[in-house]
């Protein structure tokens, strides 16, 4: 079957065919994005009203070919909470939160792994294996069970227990390593070469970047085809902000959202905070950070592969960064739990004190639309 895409280096330009299975750009070793032959018509946004509220209401936007089913636990749809007493304490008059703990897996890393491992079996895979700061190896876990595939995870032996546990508990082969993601990287790629399977680790295969496209889609849906001034993002390896920014051209390309797209921020813990210190240096990549530590597990990322991408998305939205220190992080991830009744996770406080310094420094309104990330559960961070 010919599929209504093709893969497209992001870096070369050189396209593929989408069959078969996927990987990085054989002629320069970066990442592909996909490029669809058509745009999604009005006729697709009619649709939207006959379907359920997970991210495959948007199905005319993903990689799926007519009659195909996706790998899916009901992932996306989740609320967009304004957060009324926070922003009146901080002078932010339209602040909301999209709350991504309330996905199945307990984090946004859902919406990537339905969409890559959906393909990844579809290609012929029968074994996965993902490099982990935790999250990503509890959806790929759930999503291979529900696949019949399976599923091996390499994560630091310092990620959270509870997390550990949750990617035991959906049934993978769980491998604990002495050092961080990047180290974790290195090994599942050579168990990949070793055994044939499918690395669908950040930007090594192309379609957890569109599952998390449906971040941006829901956002414009959620705000009557609308888009807020600003996005705070908690930032890892950046499939959120290169996937909302890919969503945002193309419903712009699409001409389902008028006006300009909104301003992306990222922001980092001071102790791992290489996408901030490239963006302020001006550099086109990120240096990898030495010794990473912070207990926001999914932004310890020393060294992201979409640096290029993510630094690029920052600098066309005309947004910025912001570093956040430990203890700011996670008191406001307390902030709203006790205040908001959100369960925030540690990356979900850092976005809100990313939100509030750059508001401090000038870089946000109070007046402006403003919308924050809990990427996932704060009780994933529990023991
Ligand atoms: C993976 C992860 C992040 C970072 O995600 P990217 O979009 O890849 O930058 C942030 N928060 C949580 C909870 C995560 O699991």
């Amino acid at each position: 079957m010919t599929l209504p895409w093709t893969l497209q280096c992001a870096n070369c330009g050189a396209t593929r065919d989408a069959a078969g299975l996927p990987g990085v750009c054989e002629r320069c070793g970066q990442p592909y994005l996909v490029r669809y032959d058509s745009a999604p018509g009005a006729d697709a946004k009619a649709r939207l009203r006959e379907r359920g509220w997970t991210m495959w209401r948007y199905r005319e936007w993903l990689p799926l070919a007519d009659g195909e089913a996706p790998v899916s636990l009901g992932e996306g749809g989740t609320p967009l909470v304004e957060l009324r007493r926070l922003g009146a304490k901080y002078g932010l008059r339209e602040l909301a939160l999209k709350d991504e703990g309330t996905n199945p897996t307990g984090s946004f890393k859902a919406r990537g792994l339905s969409a890559a491992v959906t393909r990844a079996v579809r290609g012929g895979a029968q074994r996965l294996v993902v490099p982990t700061a935790g999250n990503a190896g509890i959806a790929l876990a759930a999503y291979a069970a529900r696949a019949g595939a399976s599923a091996r995870v390499y994560a630091p032996e310092s990620t959270p227990p509870t997390i550990l546990a949750q990617i035991r508990a959906f049934g993978a082969e769980l491998l604990l390593v002495d050092g961080h993601i990047g180290d974790c990287g290195t090994q599942a790629r050579a168990y990949a070469a070793e055994v044939g399977a499918v690395d669908v680790s950040t930007l090594r295969e192309p379609y957890r970047i569109e599952g998390k496209k449906t971040l941006g889609l829901e956002l414009a849906e959620q705000g009557g085809w609308t888009l807020p001034d600003a996005i705070v993002y908690p930032t890892g390896g950046g499939t959120g902000l290169i996937g909302m920014w890919k969503a945002f051209r193309e419903l712009q390309a699409a001409g389902w959202v008028q006006g300009k797209a909104p301003r992306l921020y990222s922001v980092q813990s001071s102790g791992c905070a290489p996408v901030v210190r490239a963006f302020e240096s001006g550099a086109e990549r990120c240096e990898a950070w030495p010794a990473p530590r912070t207990v926001a597990a999914g932004l310890r990322v020393p060294a992201p592969f979409g640096d290029r991408l993510m630094l690029g998305a920052l600098r066309e939205s005309g947004g910025g960064v912001a570093a956040v220190s430990e203890s700011e992080l996670v008191a406001a991830a307390r902030e709203l739990q006790t205040v908001e009744g959100v369960d925030a996770s540690p990356e979900g406080g850092a976005s809100l004190a990313g939100a509030l310094a750059l508001k401090a420094r000038g870089a946000i309104e109070p007046g402006e639309r403003v919308v924050i990330f809990s990427t996932g559960a704060g009780w994933l961070y529990r023991a």
